[in-house]
């Protein structure tokens, strides 16, 4: 399969690169910092492009309970307004593909495949189908 292929060159594209910074130590606290990075360079969009905004409240659902799944994902809000601007996008395009270099990173200190987790993740979702809400 060539998405498998694809996956399994990557992870060994990112085993070759780490060569100096291998410790799981340095790989964790990489990969925490990828994760403080991305929600920072969200927040610089916000307040410092301004090219998207955040307008928070508590998501608004009409009491009874009988919506259809569509109808309740009408009342359901991300809370942002507008859409980033090719620069900021870029940015965290960036820090995302930072944070897959270092999720990939981890796996493979840990041995763990993540193209067999991405399958088993789109099973699980497939098989929960439209009743399971987070
Ligand atoms: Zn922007």
């Amino acid at each position: 399969m060539v998405n498998d292929l694809l996956w399994d060159e990557f992870q060994e594209a990112v085993s070759q690169k780490l060569i100096r910074h291998r410790s799981i130590i340095d790989v964790w606290s990489k990969f925490q910092e990828a994760h403080a990075r991305i929600s920072r360079a969200i927040a610089k969009s916000v307040t410092n492009c301004g090219c998207i905004e955040i307008h928070a409240a508590k998501n608004q659902v009409p009491p009874g309970g009988d919506l259809s799944l569509e109808e309740l994902r009408s009342f359901m809000d991300d809370h942002v307004d507008g859409h980033l601007c090719q620069n900021c996008r870029e940015v965290i395009e960036e820090e995302f593909g930072r944070l897959l270099f270092y999720t990939v990173a981890l796996a493979n200190i840990v041995d763990i495949n993540l193209y067999d987790i991405l399958i088993k993740e789109n099973k699980k979702l497939a098989a929960l189908g439209l009743y399971h809400l987070s």
